[in-house]
C-alpha cells in the first residue's frame, strides 16, 4: 500500500496516475455535446449505492472506469457554451495546472513553517488585489473558501469595530436582494433575528440610497447601532451594482463600516473596458471577491480584503503549538493570524499561475466578453415579443420570463416557465437558472462563458419557448 504514498519512490506512479486521470477528463471535455445528460436522481442513486466502499478495486484504471459511470458521464459541465445557469465559470488551464501542483505539494497556508513561499505568494496576490481595488498602503486581506466565508469574516470585523453595549442593538443594512450569506452571518455572529435591515432596490435592482439614508436615520433615532452597510457589487440574481459612491458617502456620514460584496463583480477589477462600473469600491472598509466566479478560477478561490490591516486582529488568536505570539515579534508571517480557517489550501497558487501566464488583461478581456454578450442578449430579449426581460445587465446576467400573448393568468405563466426550466434540464440541451421577481417565476442566464454566442442564446430561447408552449398546449388539453 505504500506505493500509493506520494514520495521520492513513487514519482513514476504519480505521473502515470495523474496523466491517466487527465487523459480521461480531456477526452470527456472534447466530446461532451451537451452540458448535462439529464440523468435523474433515481437513475444515478443506485449506481452509487451499489458500490461497496469496503471492497476496493486496487487499480487506477478500474477506479477511473467506475468513476466514468458514477460521475464523469453525468456531471454538469460548466465549460459547455449552453451551461447558462449559476455563477459557475469555465476554468482557465493555468489555474487547473496550479490546482494540480498545489494539491500534490499540499502546502497549508496557516503558518510559514507549513508553506514558506506559499505564504509570500498569497500575500503578494492580496496586495495585487487591494491595489486593483484602490486601497492604500495599510490594506490587507486573506484568501478564504468562498464569498460566504469572506462576508462572514468582513461582518465579524465590522461587529468588533462597532460600539454597542448589546449585540441585540446591532444592525446590518443590505439590499433586499443581497446574498443570503449576510443573513447567515448575522445569525452566526450572534445578532438578533431582526439584525439585517432590508433596504429596497429600485426598478434597476440597485439599492435605493434614499431608503438607506432613511433607515440609517431611523436606527439613530431608535438608539440602534448600524454596524455595517453591505453594498452588493453584482447581485447574484441580476448582476446589478449598488451605487457605491453614494453608499460610501452615507457610511462616512454615519460612521458605519462599508462592506462591498463583489463576489461576482470583482471581475471588473481586471476589466479593460468596464472598470468604471465599480468606481467607489475603493472607499469600502472591506471587500469580498470570488476569483472562482469572475476570474475563471476553479472552486475554491476567494478573498476578503480590508482597507486597514489592523482590523484583521479581530480574527487573531495565538496557540503555542502553532503561531505563538513571539512569532509576531520575530516577524514570521503566519496567515492563520488573519484567517477564520486553520489548515488552509494554497488556492492562491491558481491565481498566481493565471496572472503569470495570461496576465490580468487576459482575464479582464474574458470577463468583458461575457458582459458584452449579456448586453447583446438583452437586446435580443427586449426585441422578442415572447419574453419579458427584467433589467439591462450591468454584468453578465439576464433575467426573463416567457410570456405568451394568449395567456393572461400569471400563475399559469409561472407554471409554464417552471416547466420549461425543468424540461430543459431533463433534456440536457442547456441548463438555465430561475428566480422570483415580484413573486413571479422568472428564468435566468448567468453568462460566464466567453465561448457562448448570441446564436446559443437564440437557440436556448427557442428551446424554452418550445417547452413552455408544449406545457400550455397540454394544459389546454387537460382543461378541455
Ligand atoms: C456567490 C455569492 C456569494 C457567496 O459566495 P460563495 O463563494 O458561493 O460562498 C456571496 N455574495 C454574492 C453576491 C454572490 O454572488
Amino acid at each position: 500500500m505504500r506505493s500509493h504514498l506520494l514520495n521520492d519512490l513513487t514519482a513514476e506512479h504519480y505521473r502515470r496516475s495523474v496523466t491517466e486521470g487527465v487523459e480521461r477528463v480531456a477526452a470527456k471535455l472534447a466530446t461532451t455535446d451537451r452540458p448535462f445528460t439529464g440523468v435523474t436522481v433515481d437513475a444515478l442513486s443506485p449506481r452509487i449505492d451499489g458500490i461497496d466502499l469496503d471492497r476496493p478495486l486496487y487499480d487506477t484504471t478500474a477506479v477511473l472506469d467506475e468513476l466514468e459511470d458514477v460521475y464523469l458521464r453525468d456531471a454538469v459541465y460548466f465549460h459547455h457554451p449552453r451551461y447558462l445557469a449559476h455563477l459557475n465559470c469555465p476554468v482557465v488551464i493555468p489555474a487547473v495546472l496550479g490546482e494540480a501542483v498545489l494539491s500534490a505539494v499540499n502546502s497549508s497556508l496557516d503558518t510559514w513553517d507549513q508553506s514558506a513561499g506559499g505564504t509570500l505568494i498569497e500575500r503578494k496576490l492580496i496586495d495585487w488585489t487591494t491595489a486593483r481595488i484602490g486601497f492604500g498602503e495599510a490594506a490587507d486581506g486573506v484568501f478564504t473558501s468562498g464569498g460566504t466565508q469572506s462576508n462572514l469574516q468582513a461582518l465579524l470585523l465590522a461587529r468588533e469595530e462597532a460600539k454597542a453595549d448589546e449585540l441585540a442593538d446591532l444592525r446590518i443594512l443590505a439590499s433586499d436582494i443581497s446574498h443570503f450569506s449576510v443573513q447567515k452571518s448575522a445569525k452566526l455572529l450572534g445578532l438578533g433575528p431582526d439584525a439585517v435591515i432590508s433596504v429596497p432596490v429600485g426598478a434597476d435592482k440597485r439599492m435605493q440610497t434614499v431608503a438607506l439614508a432613511r433607515e440609517l436615520e431611523r436606527c439613530k433615532r431608535d438608539g440602534l447601532v448600524p454596524m455595517a452597510v453591505v453594498a452588493t457589487a453584482g447581485t447574484t440574481d441580476f448582476g446589478s451594482i449598488d451605487p457605491l459612491p453614494e453608499i460610501a458617502g452615507l457610511c462616512e456620514q454615519y460612521g458605519v463600516w462599508m462592506h462591498v460584496d463583489a463576489a461576482y463583480g470583482c471581475g471588473l477589477l481586471a476589466s479593460l473596458r468596464h472598470r468604471d462600473r465599480i468606481a467607489g469600491i475603493e472607499r469600502a472598509d472591506s471587500v469580498t471577491v470570488d476569483y472562482h466566479k469572475s476570474f475563471f478560477q476553479p472552486v475554491s478561490s476567494s478573498a476578503v480584503l480590508v482597507r486597514d490591516a489592523a482590523t484583521l486582529r479581530h480574527a487573531t488568536y495565538h496557540a503555542e503549538y502553532l503561531n505563538p505570539r513571539r512569532m509576531v515579534q520575530e516577524r514570521i508571517p503566519n496567515q492563520v493570524d488573519k484567517s477564520l480557517q486553520t489548515t488552509r489550501r494554497f488556492d492562491a497558487l491558481k491565481l498566481w499561475m493565471t496572472l503569470r501566464t495570461m496576465g490580468a488583461d487576459g482575464i479582464g478581456e474574458l470577463f468583458d466578453e461575457v458582459c458584452e454578450l449579456a448586453a447583446d442578449g438583452w437586446r435580443l430579449l427586449a426585441a422578442d415579443p415572447r419574453y419579458d426581460v427584467v433589467v439591462e445587465p450591468s454584468l453578465s446576467t439576464l433575467v426573463f420570463r416567457y410570456v405568451p400573448a394568449a395567456v393572461t393568468d400569471p400563475a399559469e405563466i409561472d407554471r409554464a416557465n417552471l416547466y420549461a426550466r425543468k424540461a430543459l434540464f431533463a433534456s440536457g440541451d442547456a441548463v438555465v437558472a430561475g428566480t422570483k421577481v415580484g413573486g413571479r417565476h422568472y428564468l435566468k442566464f448567468t453568462l460566464l462563458n466567453p465561448e457562448t454566442t448570441t446564436a446559443d442564446i437564440t437557440a436556448v430561447l427557442d428551446l424554452i419557448a418550445g417547452h413552455a408552449e408544449q406545457y400550455l398546449g397540454e394544459s389546454l388539453d387537460r382543461a378541455s
